[in-house]
Formats: C-alpha cells, sequence, structure tokens
C-alpha cells in the first residue's frame, strides 16, 4: 500500500481536520480514498477537482488555494492539513505562499512524496513533525508529561494515574484525534517519546520547544521502574516518593508475569511502530528467547537504548526489514510462536507455526504497566498452547499438495481453487456446481 496513507490515516483520525490531497486524480487519489473508507470509518479526503485540463491551464495551485479558503470559510475546521504526494506535477508547486491561518483555522502544509518516503512509519512521523512544528511558543508556567506516541487508549488513563501518585501528571498525548491535543503541547514541562518511532519529530521538537526529554515506557519489570524514575528525576519531584511508587509498580509486574510464563519458547516478534520493542522486552521478562526482531522502524536514536537492552538479552534487531528478510529468519530458528505482519504469519501458519497478527491483536491491548503485561502474555500462552489447531493446518497444506505461497507468489503457478476442487479440498455446499 502507497507508504503516504499511514500520513493521510493519521489525518483523517483527527475530528477537527479536514485533510486535502495533492495528486493525480485517478492514481493516488483513488486509492488513497478507497482504503480511507473501509480503514478510517469513511472519513472523506479532499482534492480539488485535478483534471487534465487543470493540469494542461497549470491552474493547480489557484484551484487549491481556492478550495481552502471556502472550506475553511465555510467548515471552520481547527486544521486543513494539505498533503502533496508523489505526482510530479505537484513538484515546485509554491507552497509557502498559501495563507498560514484562515479565521481560526491552521492550514499546514505536509510533503509525502511518497518515492522517498518509504514506509507508513516515516510518513505518520512527517504529519506529526509538519503540526507541531506549527505550534506556539511553550508557555513559561507548564506542568506534566506530554507523551507522544500511538498506544492503546487505556494507556495514558493508567500512566495519569500513575503520575498523579509522585506529584505530576499526563498533560496531553500525541498523536491525537483533535488539534488541541497538539496545541496542549505548549503547557508541558516534560516530553516522553513512549517508543522510538517518531525520530524525526522529536529531533525538531527538541529544536523548537526546549524541554527536557525522557526515553523509555513503563512498559515490562525494568522498563516500569526506570520510567517512574526519570520523569521523577526530569521533573525534580520528591524522590522518596518516586522510589516508592516506582519500586511497587515494578513489583506489581514482577507479580503479573509469574502467572504467565514463556520459560523455553521461543519467538519471533515483527513490528512496524517502534511499539514491537517494548512486547520483545516483555517477552524476555516473561522467559521467552526472542533471537530476532524485525521493523519497520529505521535505525535511530531513540532505539539505541532499547536495542541495547534487547541485545544484551540476545535478540538482534533488524531495522527497515522487509518480507523477504522476515521469511529468511524465521527459517533460522524453530520458533514456537510468530507476532508479525500478515504475510509473515500466513506464511508461519502454512509451517504449522501459532501466529498472531500485530495490528489486531497488539493495537488492540494495553501493553504498559502490570495490567498490560497479563493481557499480553495470557494471549501469547494461549495462542502458543493452540499449536495442534495450527498443525492441523500445515497437515491440510501438505496433504492437499496446496502450493506454497512464498514471497514470489504461489509454487508452482496454478488456479488455487481449480486445484482445492480436484483434490476434493472441500466440498462445494449442498445443490451449488462448483
Ligand atoms: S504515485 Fe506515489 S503517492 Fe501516488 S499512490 Fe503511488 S506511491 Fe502513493
Amino acid at each position: 500500500m502507497c507508504p503516504a496513507f499511514g500520513a493521510v490515516r493519521n489525518l483523517l483520525r483527527m475530528e477537527d481536520a479536514m485533510p486535502i490531497v495533492i495528486s493525480s486524480g485517478d492514481g493516488c487519489l483513488y486509492g488513497h480514498t478507497f482504503v480511507a473508507h473501509f480503514y478510517v470509518a469513511n472519513r472523506p479526503i479532499f482534492s480539488p477537482g485535478v483534471s487534465s485540463e487543470i493540469w494542461a491551464r497549470g491552474s493547480v495551485f489557484d484551484e487549491l488555494k481556492l478550495m481552502v479558503h471556502e472550506m475553511a470559510e465555510k467548515h471552520r475546521p481547527s486544521i486543513i492539513p494539505i498533503c502533496s504526494l508523489c505526482v510530479s506535477d505537484t513538484v515546485g508547486l509554491p507552497f509557502d505562499l498559501l495563507p498560514k491561518q484562515i479565521g481560526n483555522t491552521e492550514v499546514i502544509y505536509v510533503p509525502l512524496p511518497a518515492y522517498s518516503v518509504h514506509t507508513h512509519a516515516r510518513a505518520k512521523d512527517i504529519v506529526v513533525d509538519s503540526l507541531v512544528w506549527r505550534l506556539p511558543p511553550q508557555r513559561k508556567t507548564r506542568a506534566g508529561v506530554n507523551l507522544i506516541g500511538e498506544f492503546f487508549p487505556s494507556d495514558p488513563i493508567k500512566i495519569d494515574e500513575v503520575l498523579r501518585r509522585i506529584g505530576t501528571h499526563v498533560n496531553t498525548t500525541v498523536p491525537g484525534p483533535r488539534w488541541s491535543d497538539y496545541v496542549a503541547m505548549v503547557d508541558g514541562a516534560l516530553n516522553a517519546p513512549l517508543h522510538p518511532f517518531y525520530s524525526e519529530s522529536v529531533k525538531r521538537m527538541k529544536m523548537k520547544q526546549g524541554l527536557p526529554f525522557v526515553d523509555g515506557a513503563p512498559v515490562g519489570i525494568d522498563g516500569t521502574y526506570a520510567w517512574i524514575k526519570r520523569v521523577g528525576e526530569a521533573l525534580k519531584l520528591n524522590a522518596a516518593t518516586v522510589e516508592a511508587v516506582a519500586g511497587e509498580e515494578r513489583d506489581k509486574v514482577v507479580a503479573a508475569m509469574a502467572d504467565f510464563p514463556l520459560h523455553g519458547l521461543k519467538f519471533m516478534v515483527a513490528g512496524y511502530e517502534g511499539h514491537e520493542f517494548l512486547l520483545v522486552r516483555l517477552l524476555i521478562e516473561a522467559g521467552a528467547e526472542v533471537p530476532y526482531l524485525s521493523t519497520a522502524v529505521s535505525a535511530n536514536p531513540l532505539a539505541r537504548e532499547e536495542e541495547a537492552w534487547l541485545r544484551e538479552h540476545g535478540c538482534t534487531v533488524l531495522y527497515g526489514a522487509n518480507f523477504d528478510d522476515e521469511i529468511g529468519a524465521l527459517e533460522d530458528h524453530p520458533y514456537d510462536c510468530v507476532i508479525g505482519t500478515t504475510p509473515l504469519c500466513a506464511h508461519a501458519k502454512e509451517l504449522g507455526i501459532p501466529s498472531i497478527y500485530y495490528t489486531n491483536a497488539m493495537a488492540t491491548r494495553s501493553l504498559t504497566f502490570a495490567q498490560g503485561a497479563s493481557e499480553i502474555l495470557s494471549l501469547m500462552l494461549s495462542t502458543y498452547r493452540s499449536k495442534a489447531r495450527y498443525a492441523k493446518i500445515a497437515s491440510f497444506f501438505s496433504e492437499t499438495g496446496v502450493p506454497k505461497r512464498t514471497h514470489t507468489g504461489w509454487a508452482p503457478k496454478i488456479d488455487l481453487t481449480e486445484h482445492l476442487l480436484a483434490n476434493q479440498a472441500f466440498a462445494p455446499a449442498q445443490g451449488v456446481k462448483p
């Protein structure tokens, strides 16, 4: 899928944004609109009526300006993000000449040439960067922690509860569903990127806001303790209270993990939003062996510490990994369970390895503190324990002679339905002719 869609998806999830996409009408725009409707709850993408006549007249920019004014004056959204995609015709358009604000609407340019933005992760980073760069200067009186990262919705609530016990609170969480979530950053006293993902945004936040940063997240035994301590130190909170709360939360994680031991099990993890670093930490602390983590995130300073911890615990991190790398790694070890992308899991299931999709299973669960550890580890154990069902899938594939799907397609090339019918792999419903 087009990498720029990662960004468009984040923007469409903002309730008070009306994103404009400037690209070719029949190519990118059609694809983005199509995907937006089933991924992002029927939110529309806007675009100037880009036709060959407009391209020929060279009036794309005029059409865009007219549209921005009309949308801002009629609908008054909080922001109009303008995303330019790969199309060569948009290169060189004077986006700097667009108004920055119309009434109370912020007009923000988001450059997304997908030919140079290779992953959804990078595209999302560009969105956060463009939005944060527009914020007013940091307020003089400020308090609380700005959480940066994509977590399950209950995580910021739980983090807030713990932070209040040490004398601070969650100020805001970005990316958020409203422009006001971003604007609130100017009231925060500390930035906390929870996973090594929004690296370019963080770089520019450091230039713009002048706030202290803490890395890591309250995930797992060491992570929970270290994160609470770091927040306390960065905000100069009462050291004894911070130590007591950090120790208490760490002990709760230890107790939660004891219920779901993963000793002797080998996991492979492949993810794409930096969240996967924290998941592997949790699995290793629960006793599992994770020799390999594949991530779509590129190597960046935010990942350094987490990577060092994983390496010390026997896990190699492969940055910017692709499907071929993952398939190769899958064959390197006898895995008991795989957590990964759709194609990787499909392949692992054919081999009879219990597998679970990252997005569906991990992004829909809490990861932080003791409750997060329990939720994730119980899911891991139940997935592993259903191994017999996966073995059945594998034997189905070998007994019916269904060809294996490889990264280059079906091998050998056949019509799969014809093949299954010929081998009586499934019976057609009664009265229905195949
Ligand atoms: S041309 Fe570029 S922006 Fe358009 S769909 Fe393809 S990769 Fe995405």
